[in-house]
């Protein structure tokens, strides 16, 4: 038996695996200002939240749908900054660096002078 093979599939849904816990389930998107219900501990982002849970006729967690009509918005949605702290190192890690490496910003100056030097010449020609 060759079990050498590991279908590489596998990495990616460990990959995918830390993404869920992190997404909000009314944007869908990253959370951002992560905000818990207190009492389901339930996390979304604080605008989608209070946006839910102003709503007229809702007053419920979007998510396992616990009553909350007995409190305000206040009462049971608290910062959450664990979960901020986790997205903010999860953002720092998932940002592309803002400046390329070295060797392509030196092959793309490269061949942009070839093609200034090419044009010039043709320029040259017409007049
Ligand atoms: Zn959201
Ligand atoms: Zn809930």
């Amino acid at each position: 038996m060759d079990n050498s093979s590991l279908p590489k599939s596998q990495v990616r849904i460990l990959k995918a695996h830390l993404i869920p816990p992190l997404t909000c389930p009314l944007c869908n998107g990253i959370f951002k200002e992560a905000t818990t219900i207190n009492e389901c501990m339930h996390t979304f982002c604080k605008d989608c939240i209070y946006q839910k849970s102003q709503a007229k006729g809702i007053a419920c967690c979007p998510k396992c749908n616990k009553d909350l009509s007995h409190l305000s918005p206040e009462d049971y949605l608290r910062p959450d900054e664990r979960w901020r702290n986790i997205v903010k190192l999860y953002n720092e890690g998932q940002t592309p660096q803002a400046t390329p490496p070295p060797s392509i910003a030196a092959t793309t100056s490269k061949s942009t002078a070839k093609q200034l030097k090419k044009n010039k010449n043709k320029g040259q020609k017409t007049g």
